[in-house]
């Protein structure tokens, strides 16, 4: 079996070449550049290719694998809506993912966004280290019995749930399907009751057809004034524009991305030299209750290691012809 890693950066060399050490019989090699329709044509002479959450894999990128032989393709992230299934399908060629390597480790980064635009951490570390000290601009309030609603309530909504509960805050849920494990420390209710209760609004549902910009102009209205809104899940869950509409007008305590829109050219890039024209990130960035965090919510230690332990299991389910609860099927 023979794989080419796209987008992969040292930490992911790390974490596979240990976990490799299991998989003689694996034959890899590590590209820096992304999947794209232009960087499809490197995968002739392999059988699968490995692809992370802003790969390019829509259609013309699978017609091109598919001519090149690849029969697999490896998602080393849970998201997949960057995706052609269909084609993926049409074309008989396998994909399956990791769908939940840590789920702590995001829900963990979700609640330090809260908490950082809650008491303004982002500010004050800039604040301390030029000799200020004074606290004017960094009051924040208690979560301590205050309502966290958390929309999506899979394994890193559940794991969100569960540490807000543990912050002592009441917990309201938004789901199309009702998590059993969560009975007694969450209550599910109507996602408009949910965001007209909350202190704290936690996004943690897929981007599908049916969530691309739920958060937008008529859902941030619905939203108590003051609100914290953290997004960990996917940038096109908030519609941009409207998000800095509400900021501007004083809607939100505190806004915590660690997935925004624009963020495709930015991801995991160093881009610290440009003048970034026209970037509504950059307009985002200006505001001082607004904290950008890379995409980072899943990079823990024990998360790379459960990726690549993953990974390489869903190899194996491959060669084996077993059916996987990881496989994904169009929608
Ligand atoms: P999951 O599949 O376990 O849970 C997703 C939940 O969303 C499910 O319970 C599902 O029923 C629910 N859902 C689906 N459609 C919905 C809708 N219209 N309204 C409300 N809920 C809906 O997934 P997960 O492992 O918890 O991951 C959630 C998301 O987090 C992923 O889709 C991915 O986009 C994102 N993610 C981000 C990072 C990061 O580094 N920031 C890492 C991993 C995953």
């Amino acid at each position: 079996m023979k794989i080419l890693f796209y987008d992969t950066k040292s930490y992911d060399k790390d974490s596979f070449t240990k976990e490799l050490e299991q998989y003689p019989d694996i034959e890899v090699k590590f590209l820096k550049a992304d999947l794209t329709p232009n960087t499809a044509e490197l995968s002739h002479g392999y059988d699968a290719v490995c692809a992370f959450v802003n790969s390019n894999i829509g259609t013309r990128t699978v017609e091109i694998l598919h001519e090149n032989g690849i029969k697999l393709i490896l998602m080393r992230c849970a998201g997949f809506n960057n995706v052609d299934l269909h084609t993926v399908h049409r074309l008989g060629i396998r994909i399956l993912r990791v769908p939940g390597y840590s789920p702590e480790a995001v829900a963990e980064h979700a609640m330090g966004l809260a908490l950082t635009v809650n008491r303004r951490l982002h500010k004050s570390y800039i604040k301390v280290r030029e000799n200020d000290f004074s606290l004017g601009s960094l009051m924040g309030f208690n979560f301590y019995q205050k309502t966290a609603g958390v929309v999506g309530t899979g394994k890193i909504g559940a794991a969100m749930v569960r540490i807000c509960h543990g912050f002592g805050m009441k917990v309201l849920a938004y789901d199309v399907h009702e998590n059993p494990s969560l009975k007694g420390i969450a209550e599910y209710v109507p996602l408009d009751q949910l965001l007209a209760q909350s202190d704290l609004v936690s996004l943690h549902c897929p981007l599908t057809d049916n969530t691309y910009h739920l958060i937008n102009r008529d859902t941030i209205q619905k939203m108590k004034d003051g609100v914290i809104l953290v997004n960990t899940s996917r940038g096109a869950l908030v519609k941009t524009e409207d998000l800095i509409e509400g900021i501007r007008a004083r809607k939100f305590f505190g806004v915590g991305l660690d997935v925004y829109e624009e963020e495709t050219p930015n991801v995991f890039e160093d881009r610290s030299d440009e003048i970034l024209e026209h970037s509504v990130t950059a307009r985002l960035l200006s505001f001082p209750n607004v904290m950008i965090t890379s995409h980072q919510g899943f990079f823990t230690k024990e998360a790379l290691a459960n990726i690549a332990q993953t990974t390489l299991g869903n190899v194996r389910m491959f060669e084996k012809g077993e059916e996987s609860p990881n496989d994904v099927h169009p929608q």
